[in-house]
């Protein structure tokens, strides 16, 4: 498949354009295991960011190309806050209330690899707005720009 394909939207994130696939362009992107003649990923890391967002609401998936021509697809997990799209790590978590599930943190600079600059890319995101734990309004342990409620 072809990245001009109308059924893949693109997004400037973070200074890098990112390919957002809808459902059935992804599944025939990880079906070919390409994209331009660029493999998409690597190993079963596609397939199981796919996974992921199929039962977690809210999450993303998104491509983006490496500098270097062949190199493989970078594949996120983006979510959209406050008007745009961030990439976020997404994370299980459990709070002392007793509250568990599913979080994105946008402060790991893993998730910004692909794009110039990294770890200035992730300090600008530093400060977008984190949520609080759903189950009693404190603070959860690890950073969560994105929350939800799938019991792990
Ligand atoms: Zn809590």
């Amino acid at each position: 498949m072809r990245s001009d394909d109308p059924r893949i939207d693109r997004h400037e994130v973070d200074g890098q354009t990112l390919f957002l696939p809808s459902a059935d362009a992804l599944a025939e992107v990880l079906a070919a295991g390409e994209l331009d003649g660029r493999p998409v990923g690597v190993g079963r890391l596609p397939d199981e960011y796919r996974k992921v967002t199929d039962s977690v609401a809210g999450l993303v998936i998104a491509l983006g190309a490496d500098r270097t021509p062949d190199k493989p697809w970078w594949v996120y997990h983006l979510v959209w806050r406050t008007g745009r799209y961030y990439r976020v790590q997404v994370e299980g978590q459990k709070h002392g209330c007793g509250w568990a599930g599913v979080t994105g943190n946008h402060r790991v600079m893993a998730v910004y690899l692909g794009a110039d600059d990294p770890l200035a890319r992730m300090r600008a995101n530093w400060d977008a707005p984190t949520q609080p734990c759903p189950g009693c309004g404190e603070a959860l342990d690890r950073p969560a720009l994105f929350v939800a409620g799938l019991a792990m």
